[in-house]
């Protein structure tokens, strides 16, 4: 079994402009293709695991939210880099769309979304790595026994000042997603 990094979308690899529906409003972050080619080096799987209640609460629809991951996809495609597979979310028990309007296993922090791709990629979690800008990214991965980084990029700064008064503690915090990267592959205890 390999180990994977599961990546968060919004604030870890792309801006964060609350809830987008087109690619249009996608800005990636300059080092995202740099990051992913030595994550690829390393011989991780490369996993996109994200909440999008934008469906649930009526904002986009599954579609909108479908093209926009391809196009991601394809400009990453374009500058070398692949991710395995990407999970997403549509679910928010407080939602309009009564179809999505559900407490679901899947949503962050809930770690259902890495434990559906580990048995479908046969991954090995307790080598993973989940890298996220919110609680609820290092909450899931923690639940899911993965490694935890908080980057400090889209709601990361104010996440490391919330979580000084708390008990979960990622194994990184780094200012993106580039060190976050850079730093766990150095960390080969963790994962090789
Ligand atoms: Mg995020």
């Amino acid at each position: 079994m390999r180990p994977a990094v599961f990546l968060d979308r919004d604030g870890t690899l792309i801006e964060e402009r609350g809830y987008i529906c087109s690619f249009e409003q996608v800005s990636l972050f300059p080092f995202v293709p740099e990051a992913l080619r030595h994550l690829r080096a390393a011989g991780f799987c490369v996993v996109l695991v994200t909440n999008q209640s934008s469906v649930a609460r009526g904002i986009c629809s599954v579609e909108q939210v479908k093209t926009l991951h391809n196009r991601l996809l394809d400009v990453l495609e374009n500058q070398g880099v692949c991710i395995d597979a990407v999970y997403w979310c549509p679910f928010h028990p407080r939602g309009k769309v009564a179809e999505f309007a559900v407490e679901s296993h899947l949503r962050k922090p809930a770690p259902g979304m890495l434990f559906q791709a580990a048995a479908d990629l046969e991954l090995d979690l307790s080598r993973s790595l989940m890298i996220g800008d919110k609680y609820t990214d290092l909450a899931a991965g923690a639940a899911a026994g993965c490694h935890t980084a908080l980057v400090r990029t889209g709601y990361g700064a104010k996440t490391e000042l919330a979580l000084a008064a708390g008990e979960l503690k990622p194994d990184l915090v780094a200012d993106d997603l580039l060190e976050a990267i850079s730093r766990w592959l150095d960390q080969k205890t963790a994962w090789a």
